[in-house]
């Protein structure tokens, strides 16, 4: 199988620095098909926002296609799923910014939230001869975005006597789905605000989704129906219920693994330090390794002494401050490991090996995706990689 390093195809004379992102199509399809069998009923929006978190929209585009469509926020993201030869739908999650954002929906053929008057007034002064499908914004409690519970009735009739205005859905999100709090009682507001009203509706987002799937099978208590569902980071192998469950659990696959490899040793004695800072003391005689991945990288700096790391497939750990182009991992007591090993900052190892990014962000006190989200522009990125076989 044949490499692509897109981000530096045109400089094909200068190696990169060893560090690479794959992204593994394999492990989007099948995650699909882990959220369609959770959400059975649905159709599936994959949300590709922040230029599919992290990943690349051109990269994730061919794991992805098996969705009913993509979600994202950026008009020029937008334009890009369609100039990879998406004819579906495209929702812009967080609607129109100002009027023209309506031309370029009528040009490219978008769906668009309505989470305020303001929207619906850019609607009122669109000029178009094409209506557009719209998805109504209820605020069941995030208190972010959308329309309050009594104002959802007036919104929904001014939206339906637009003649720009074609279908309407009906849409909320929780802001608890991952948490002990759960979705009961704003699925609820939800469903009062909007129960005389027709249209589909969109509620789930990952968390919500496999909640959703778990309490059908424990308890059969039946939460409104979806006839959308909104998933992100499921999609891409990260885990929205860490802390209680790991995406083992779930059986998700990780979509990314971020590789580099070790270009040095050294041998710290006890009462030696290692980094900036000289926060990591050794207690004794040591190998460490010095990987070629720091916070340019998008690593966080706060994963600091014993965030989980895999050395040629074995678990190891960091060593002290991680700085802008480097940080330093344990290589005590693992054989054969040295000059030139394998890293693997998270997802899978060669061998097959997966280091959760959940646990990475967890050590690093976040969440896996602001760590997706952060890998720098500087990092190649290895589109179409297979999945390793574990052995
Ligand atoms: C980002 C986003 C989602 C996806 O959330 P995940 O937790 O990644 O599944 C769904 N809906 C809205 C409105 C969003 O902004």
């Amino acid at each position: 199988m044949q490499a692509r390093h897109l981000r530096f195809a045109r400089y094909s004379s200068a190696m990169p620095r060893p560090i690479q992102a794959l992204i593994h199509p394999d492990a989007l399809r099948h995650n699909v098909a882990v959220l369609r069998q959770s959400a059975p009923d649905a159709r599936l929006w994959a949300v590709v926002k922040a230029n599919a978190y992290g990943h690349g929209i051109e990269q994730v585009f061919s794991g992805l296609t098996g969705a009913d469509g993509f979600a994202l926020l950026d008009i020029e993201e937008a334009r890009r799923v369609r100039a990879l030869g998406w004819r579906g739908p495209i929702l812009l999650l967080e609607g129109a910014f100002e009027l023209r954002d309506l031309e370029a929906c009528s040009r490219l053929d978008l769906w668009h939230t309505v989470h305020c008057e303001a929207q619906i007034d850019m609607l009122a002064a669109h000029k178009t001869h094409v209506p557009q499908r719209v998805f109504l914004k209820i605020n069941s409690g995030m208190n972010r975005l959308g329309f309050a519970p009594h104002q959802a009735r007036a919104a929904w009739t001014r939206l339906n006597a637009l003649p720009q205005v074609d279908e309407i859905s009906l849409m909320t999100h929780f802001s608890d789905a991952d948490g002990p709090i759960g979705i009961v009682a704003q699925a609820q507001a939800f469903q009062r605000a909007t129960s005389d009203l027709p249209g589909e509706r969109c509620l789930s987002n990952s968390a919500a989704v496999l909640r959703q799937a778990l309490h059908a099978r424990q308890s059969r208590q039946s939460l409104p129906a979806s006839d959308w569902v909104r998933t992100g980071i499921a999609l891409y192998g990260g885990a929205p219920d860490f802390g209680q469950a790991d995406a083992s659990d779930t059986s998700l696959q990780a979509a990314m693994s971020l590789r580099s490899k070790v270009i040095a040793t050294q041998q710290p004695q006890a009462g030696d330090t290692v980094g900036y800072g000289s926060s990591f003391v050794a207690q004794g005689p040591m190998r460490i390794g010095i990987v070629c991945c720091g916070y340019a990288d998008g690593y966080p700096r706060s994963c600091d002494t014993g965030t989980p790391v895999l050395v040629d497939g074995q678990p190891s750990r960091t060593i002290g401050r991680v700085s802008m182009d480097m940080l330093a991992v344990d290589l005590t007591g693992l054989a054969g490991s040295g000059q030139g090993s394998e890293v693997t900052l998270w997802g899978y190892a060669s061998s097959g090996a997966l280091l959760p990014i959940d646990a990475v962000a967890q050590a690093g006190g976040t969440i896996a995706y602001e760590l997706m989200c952060a890998l720098a522009a500087r990092v190649p990125v290895v589109a179409d990689a297979a999945l390793p076989q574990a052995r």
